[in-house]
């Protein structure tokens, strides 16, 4: 993918519009790429600031503050006197107004922060249960390759119905499934397999829409790739090379969305 590519996708990538396959191709373009890492950050400041700004809920310190602008406004204008200029007029408009944008940055970056943390902490969470999964040789709970058995097996101990596929045909087998408990979610854990890599894959429900999103980490020597999509998170964990999870995981979106 080159500069133009993202140019032309960067947009609806923030919108979470692309497909995963495309999505992992900007990604990668733009983790190497610092003028394309600047658009995107730029396009997702304003998408940020869109969302969130306080235009409809202002915190009551300022609604107050805006308040008592108008009544000081509405006050002085009723006075009989000798028409102010314009400008001073317009003035406790302008300050209240500016007083507004300003808030309305400082709440974008803040939540803006808040995501990033939630997403490192999740990310610190599916990497502490795929580890917890191998040392505690408490890998499945089913162990089966056949998805119609690994599927039920969820039914009645889960609130939901994880989509369960099988992609040993394309060299990763499935190995079973599990309960687990992610960073505050019943999660469940599907596990696959990739010569002697493990896999652990991660469902819960997730409010977002249908919108894709994706992240990529690299921490301790594990590779974690998560996106959401039609109201299911998925999170997926491995020391598999980056190459591979990525082809992995465009596989299983699109083997779940079939
Ligand atoms: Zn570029």
């Amino acid at each position: 993918m080159t500069c133009e590519d993202v140019e032309r996708l960067v947009e609806a990538y923030a919108d979470g519009e692309l497909s995963l396959e495309s999505a992992l191709a900007l990604e990668a373009h733009v983790a190497g790429c610092p003028a394309c890492t600047a658009r995107l950050d730029g396009i997702r400041a304003v998408r940020h600031t869109l969302r969130t700004a306080p235009y409809f809920q202002a915190p009551e310190a300022l609604a107050a503050r805006v308040r008592t602008t108008m009544a000081a406004a509405s006050t002085s204008s009723s006075r009989p006197r000798a028409p102010r200029p314009l400008y001073r007029r317009w003035q406790p408009w302008l300050a209240a107004a500016a007083s507004l944008a300003v808030v309305s940055l400082a709440v974008a970056g803040v939540l803006r922060q808040r995501a990033a943390l939630a997403d490192d902490a999740t990310t610190a969470a599916v990497i502490e249960g795929h580890v917890r999964s191998l040392m505690a040789d408490h890998l499945t709970d089913v162990a089966s390759t056949d998805r119609h058995t690994v599927k039920p097996w969820f039914a009645g101990r889960i609130d939901f119905s994880p989509t369960v596929v099988d992609l040993a045909s394309d060299g990763f087998p499935l190995v079973g499934g599990r309960l687990d408990y992610i960073d505050q979610h019943a999660a469940a854990a599907l596990v696959y397999q990739r010569r002697e890599h493990r896999i652990n894959v991660f469902l819960w429900p997730h409010a977002s829409g249908s919108a894709v999103h994706v992240t990529r980490s690299d921490a301790r020597g594990y590779r974690v790739i998560s996106w959401s999509r039609r109201g299911m998170a998925v999170w997926m964990v491995s020391d598999l090379a980056l190459v591979e999870l990525e082809d992995f995981a465009r596989k299983l979106d699109a083997a779940m969305h079939d």
